[in-house]
């Protein structure tokens, strides 16, 4: 391999190297290429970032406004997201749906794995027809029939559910609320099934449920009583 080190002949007629050391030695310029490399778009690797498969995975689980806010940190961090074949198909293909959740209160409920598996999901969940619909409350693909018969797309307000199905609001933390400003005050909407079965759950039996509701009915009564 040779020493890299490179004599410029001041006669170059002459076929011997010059013996005095006092050559001044030539300094090539620097090499474009290497310098615009630096400047390219893709930041340098990180020391401390993880295996890109098991990034992947990590960045799957996040909601899309989580990877948005992700995204604004810096030039690495813009790169993971941006390089994430989920997000930039569904900011590609979707982003008018992305759009209305968001407008809703719904899009942070819902991890971006999730929201590809459904968009690119065609059929109804239902009853296996073409589904051009999304029920938004648990982001499920219906068809029209479905979404309009079946009492699993069925919504119901927030206060309403709380009532019945002796819920609290922090009982409802994880499970996606919609924010409806079809009315004049903007409503609070849920998935009527889920709350229904959540109120069961945390009860233990359907017979508990109405009985806790029964008891919440009495409290009311008696608290507006006394206040009277
Ligand atoms: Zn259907």
């Amino acid at each position: 391999m040779a020493s890299g080190t490179a004599y410029r002949r001041e006669q170059p007629q002459n076929p011997w190297c010059p013996r005095n050391h006092n050559v001044e030695l030539y300094k090539a310029p620097p090499n474009k290429a290497a310098t615009t490399r630096t400047r390219s778009r893709i930041p340098m690797i990180d020391r401390y970032a993880l295996p890109p498969e098991i990034l992947h995975e990590i960045l799957l689980n996040l909601d899309f406004p989580s990877l948005g806010m992700l995204r604004r940190v810096d030039t690495t961090r813009r790169y993971w997201v941006e390089s994430l074949p989920a997000y930039s198909l569904l900011k590609k293909h979707a982003s008018c749906a992305l759009h209305n959740m968001h407008t809703k209160k719904c899009l942070s409920y819902f991890p971006i794995s999730w929201l590809l598996a459904e968009f690119r999901h065609p059929w109804c969940r239902t009853c296996g027809d073409f589904g051009p619909l999304l029920y938004m409350a648990t982001l499920t693909r219906s068809c029209y029939m479905c979404n309009e018969r079946r009492p699993e797309y069925e919504l119901a307000a927030v206060d309403a559910v709380c009532c019945h199905f002796a819920l609290t609001l922090k009982d409802l933390k994880s499970t996606p609320i919609i924010s409806s400003d079809q009315y004049k005050h903007r409503e609070r909407l849920t998935d009527y099934s889920g709350a229904k079965a959540l109120g069961r759950k945390l009860h233990g039996s359907h017979q508990k449920m109405k009985q806790a509701c029964q008891d919440n009915k009495e409290r009311r009564e008696q608290n507006h009583k006394r206040r009277l």
